[in-house]
């Protein structure tokens, strides 16, 4: 007898099998979602279903499969569904039903096994999940006759994006993330999610101008995305990206050598990428051991206020100082530019900064108390202050504490600040001016919007930026230098005519205090009058009893 059965027979064997494996079985319109047929299990556990309509409370499954558009597997867990604790095995594949090609069958069941072990597929996503990834991994370089390369995408803030416009937005976001990146993938590529907001990819290396032009399409498609989509949000990505040696480099290498190169991206506030290289990685390394020390650090004293004079450039004399922190370490001095950028980036800044505050503020009490005349001193605030409404009175309360009037304050905030959210930062300064606290805008020049600055935001104090004046070369009268002496003059004098007052920094020369002078600068700061010292080596050099 032939070995063959008919088809009504097939139904009745598959019909069997599904009963005794307890499969929900639903189908949907590809385009609409509209629910098509389910099964009685299916009705039993999501008792709202309904032919015609689309299934909301399903959204996120069917939503995943747009970027698929294929056959796939799937762990989703729907507990606030279907009341339990059990996560799904969803697996869909295209059907024709009424027309070609027209729906999606989806088929799961309940299981108990852990998330990550049947799942190829991130559900939110529909892009590979990083277990899938790896399994593919090795195949594809053993094959592989051409030069590949690592690269893992990471949204910045992307818990505060969640955090503040929802998650419903976060995974929107994520879900075109995907889509677009998905679209760069050809054969004998990979892509997955590996985290919450991490993708990876591996690619095919034609060069570093290849590369570089796949983040500036990245770059370009998520700034549209933005306007398009969510108009408020600036999203950031960062990206590491790692050229493979040869075809024996190890996954769990190639991934922490791309994740080395991601995390050295630090505190930047554009789009941006890094190339893994032996030297980031030491770069790297320099920072986890400073935050690993920062705490022990913090408790030993090790942080101390420096203090940097500030003079008029007319009289000659002193009128101010600001404190730049440093790290006294028992091995060595480490300077700011070492630490600073590490800690703005794990939030240590705001613990670091008001440290060096109360050390200042209680300077300056000392002085009061034994009646020593002193300045005022400028203390240096980071952005991340800006998003912590205490910080107004946690100052005032240190002011209080050693009996401080707040006219010997004055605060300074970066430049770069002003490109990002405009009313925390005008809360922020207003808080502070309203009490009477003198607020300066540090590094001035050096970011695209410094003119819009001088208009928009109510401060006291300028303070041009070092880079500016070291631009000029004031031996030379060539076009170049002419330029910049003109830019500067006519900053200056737009400034006075606004009433700011203007310091200039990074003095070094002599003829450099001269040209400021010249174009009418009051005050000066830098090498040229003294380098940042010791609170002891200010008070003998500059203080009377
Ligand atoms: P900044 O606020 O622009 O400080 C001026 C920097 O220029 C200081 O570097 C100072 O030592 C240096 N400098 C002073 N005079 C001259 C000069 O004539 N020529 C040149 N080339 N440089 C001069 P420093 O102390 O290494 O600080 C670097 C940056 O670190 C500071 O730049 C500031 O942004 C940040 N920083 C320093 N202390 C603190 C702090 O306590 N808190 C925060 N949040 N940031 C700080
Ligand atoms: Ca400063
Ligand atoms: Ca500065």
């Amino acid at each position: 007898m032939p070995n063959t059965i008919s088809t009504e027979q097939q139904n009745k064997i598959n019909q069997i099998i599904v009963d005794s494996q307890d499969i929900h079985i639903h189908i949907i319109d590809q385009k609409t979602y509209e629910i098509l047929y389910y099964n009685d299990r299916m009705k039993k556990v999501f008792k709202d279903i309904e032919i015609g309509k689309p299934f909301e409370v399903l959204n996120e499954v069917h939503r995943s499969l747009e970027a698929t558009k294929g056959f796939g597997t799937s762990l989703c867990v729907l507990d606030n569904v279907t009341g339990g604790e059990n996560s799904w095995v969803v697996r869909y594949a295209p059907i024709d039903w009424a027309g070609e090609n027209d729906a999606f069958v989806i088929y799961g069941r309940r299981t108990e096994v852990d998330a990550g072990e049947h799942s190829d597929m991130d559900l939110l996503t529909g892009v590979s999940t990083f277990t899938h990834f790896k399994e593919q991994f090795d195949g594809i370089l053993k094959k592989a006759t051409e030069d590949y390369c690592m690269f893992i995408f990471d949204i910045d803030k992307f818990a505060y994006i969640n955090d503040t416009w929802g998650y419903d937005v976060g995974d929107r976001i994520l879900q075109k993330m995907a889509k677009l990146l998905h679209g760069y993938i050809k054969e004998e590529e990979l892509i997955c999610r590996m985290g919450e907001d991490r993708f990876a990819m591996l690619l095919k290396y034609k060069g570093e101008a290849a590369l570089e032009r796949i983040i500036e399409a990245v770059d370009f498609i998520l700034e549209n995305l933005q306007k398009q989509y969510f108009s408020e949000i600036k999203i950031s990505v960062m990206t590491g990206i790692y050229i493979l040696e040869d075809k024996d480099d190890l996954f769990n290498n190639v991934v922490n050598k791309a994740n080395i190169a991601r995390k050295s991206i630090k505190g930047s506030h554009k789009n941006t990428f890094k190339i893994y290289t032996p030297e980031l990685e030491k770069k790297v390394l320099q920072e986890k051991m400073i935050e690993e020390r920062m705490i022990s650090a913090l408790e030993n004293n090790e942080f101390v206020p420096y203090l940097q004079p500030k003079f008029n450039l007319h009289t000659k004399k002193i009128c101010g100082a600001e404190a730049l922190v440093r790290w006294q370490a028992y091995d060595r001095m480490i300077y700011p530019d070492e630490f600073i950028p590490v800690f703005e980036k794990n939030g240590f800044i705001t613990v670091l900064d008001f440290a060096i505050y109360e050390k200042v503020i209680q300077y300056l009490g000392d002085c009061l108390q034994k009646g020593i005349t002193t300045h005022p001193i400028s203390l240096n605030a980071s952005r991340e202050h800006i998003k912590d409404s205490d910080f107004v009175s946690k100052l005032f309360g240190l002011l209080a504490k050693y009996d401080v009037p707040l006219s010997l304050i004055e605060i300074e905030v970066t430049e770069g600040i002003f490109v990002e959210d405009k009313i925390l930062l005008n809360n922020f300064i207003c808080a502070l001016r309203e009490q009477g606290v003198q607020v300066s805008v540090d590094d001035f020049g050096t970011a695209y919007s410094s003119l819009n600055i001088l208009k928009d935001v109510e401060i006291d104090v300028i303070k041009i930026d070092k880079g500016f004046l070291h631009n000029i070369d004031l031996s030379s009268d060539n076009n170049e230098s002419m330029k910049d002496k003109v830019v500067i003059k006519h900053i200056v004098a737009m400034a006075k005519e606004l009433n700011f007052s203007i310091v200039c920094e990074g003095v070094e020369t002599v003829e450099q205090v001269e040209f400021l002078k010249g174009i009418g600068v009051e005050i000066g700061q830098g090498y040229v009058f003294a380098r940042p010292m010791t609170i002891q080596e200010f008070q003998e050099k500059f203080l009377l009893y």
